[in-house]
């Protein structure tokens, strides 16, 4: 199966320009299985959404998340849930996966956390945490113990992610690997992903793929 890992949703994410339904219509084009919705999931992103009149940002999250997994379903491409978060201390994104609603309850100041806070949470719940694109400009290294991994192939084509040098360093400290295309926009469909040969067919599984690294990275 190939499943790209790191998807964008303008319903959602402010910077992304493709629709949910336009997003599924270009993926069932491309030899994609599955793809993660991983959108914007911090503060800002939520005062924006605010600004313009969604008087709650969490639920309107989920709701949207559950309205493109049930499109992906009905269009024959597996849509997962995913997040890209950012705590309040500076720019850096992470890729998380195997977060529910459920742990957002849970944890109501998760917004607030920092990635020290955030990692032991992670940790606890079984959710996996990957530093996006660690070596892109205004990006901040952070320890390696506080992440299960890093994004190593970034396929966002209008940043210089540094993908090589996020390769030696995931080597150096022991950190597992994902890759995906950061859709934005049309021409960055498709471009990274992993290739598993794992059925996939929930949020769960794909967790028990990366955990165990029952996978391959795919890019351009
Ligand atoms: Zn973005
Ligand atoms: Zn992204």
């Amino acid at each position: 199966m190939k499943i790209d890992l790191h998807v964008h949703t303008a319903n959602i994410s402010f910077c992304g320009h493709l629709t949910i339904e336009e997003v599924i219509s270009l993926y069932k084009k491309t030899d994609y299985d599955a793809i993660v919705i991983t959108d914007h999931f911090y503060g800002g992103n939520a005062e924006a959404w605010e600004e313009k009149g969604i008087d709650n940002f969490l639920e309107y999250y989920f709701q949207t998340q559950q309205k493109a997994m049930k499109l992906g379903e009905e269009n024959g491409l597996l849509v997962l849930p995913g997040y890209e978060f950012r705590f309040p201390q500076n720019c850096n994104d992470y890729l998380v996966y195997g977060f529910t609603e459920e742990h957002a309850k849970k944890c109501p100041g998760f917004f607030q956390m920092d990635i020290a806070q955030f990692s032991e949470f992670a940790k606890e719940n079984g959710i996996l945490l990957y530093q996006a694109h660690p070596f892109r400009n205004t990006m901040t290294v952070v320890k390696p113990e506080y992440l299960f991994g890093i994004e190593a192939h970034n396929g966002h084509p209008r940043h210089d992610s540094r993908n090589d040098i996020a390769v030696q360093w995931a080597k150096k400290y022991n950190l597992h690997t994902i890759g995906g295309s950061d859709c934005h926009q049309i021409e960055d469909v498709g471009s990274a992903g992993i290739i598993t040969d794992y059925p996939v067919k929930n949020i769960t599984d794909l967790v028990h793929v990366l955990k165990n690294d029952l996978y391959t990275i795919f890019h351009n």
